[in-house]
């Protein structure tokens, strides 16, 4: 069952800045430019790998005026991208030269990780994968393929205890507890390097989150397909008590949504059809896709939307 995580969706601030970050800065490819299907004058924007393959994900829906977040309890803290090991000494002069708020190394399950956050607060890391170099890269030459992210290793959520949301990890998406350090459990999906790593830290009653910009809005699971989904639905019912939302069509995947014990919003998505559905691959992210339902808008939406700031990739 499940392969990880497929994607993870935050709230950023102004557009322009958001995709500087991902694309100048830490070299994610746009794979795609598209609405929030649920309120379409706000983007949504999908950083990944070439082909923004599950896991690869991370995606924001940008507000030009938002208010900066606080972190709580209830929310997810950190999501963690994997780079090859000798990648990180040209990670940490790259936060420097660039000016990214980051923190030194440090050791976490015995891995070192480094953690920074974008200009709206979103925190991120980075883990020294051994052996990630022999995984492909992708590179517009902004970054050099050998230093490029290796998708997610996954997010840690902070929460008021582990056991339930461990229980839904477990039965529901395959996960297995491997161990602790401090008052954090690790969870990880036997197996799959990429998504499948969920750290939940353990707090008790710590201040609840102010949703903002920074502020992680969902971590989506992946289902391989309908019948997968429907299966993993069927079992959080009745083994949870939990109810999902009707299956809603993303045009990239299908998805259904739920509250998981500790209040983080959870998605199920499935691994099709993927972001080559409305765009040819070699050209993802580089024209305002809409669903059908708002091309009869395109001009006004088109109209309401901030500039991106885009311009031809370094030569
Ligand atoms: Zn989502």
């Amino acid at each position: 069952m499940s392969n990880g995580i497929h994607h993870v969706t935050a709230i950023g601030g102004p557009a322009a800045r958001n995709h500087d970050f991902y694309t100048r800065v830490l070299g994610m490819r746009l794979v795609k430019t598209t609405v929030n299907f649920d309120d379409p004058g706000t983007y949504h924007l999908y950083y990944g790998d070439e082909a923004g393959r599950p896991g690869t994900i991370l995606t924001f829906f940008p507000w030009e005026h938002v208010a900066a977040g606080r972190l709580g309890v209830g929310e997810t803290q950190e999501t963690v991208f994997r780079v090859p090991e000798a990648a990180m000494g040209f990670w940490a002069h790259r936060f420097i030269e660039k000016g990214v708020d980051h923190q030194a190394p440090e050791k976490r399950f015995g891995e070192t990780v480094c953690s920074f956050k974008d200009p709206d607060g979103t925190r991120l890391a980075l883990v020294a994968v051994p052996g990630a170099e022999a995984e492909p890269g992708w590179s517009d030459g902004t970054i050099p393929a050998e230093h490029a992210l290796r998708g997610m290793q996954g997010v840690s959520l902070l929460l008021e205890e582990a056991g339930a949301t461990g229980a839904i990890l477990t039965d529901i998406f395959g996960f297995r507890e491997s161990g602790k350090e401090d008052s954090t459990t690790r969870y990880v999906l036997p197996g799959t390097p990429v998504g499948g790593v969920v750290d939940i830290r353990a707090v008790g009653g710590f201040l609840k989150p102010r949703v903002g910009g920074g502020s992680v809005h969902h971590v989506a699971f992946r289902a391989r397909d309908d019948a997968e989904q429907a299966e993993m639905v069927k079992r959080l019912k009745e083994n949870h008590g939990i109810e999902t939302t009707e299956q809603k069509d993303r045009n990239y995947f299908r998805s259904v949504y739920f509250r998981e014990p500790g209040h983080i919003l959870f998605e199920i998505a499935t691994d099709a059809p993927g972001f080559s559905v409305d765009e040819p691959a070699d050209g993802l992210g580089t024209s305002l896709k809409l669903p059908a339902q708002f091309e009869p808008m395109r001009e006004r939406i088109e109209r309401a939307l901030p500039d991106l700031g885009r311009e031809p990739a370094p030569q």
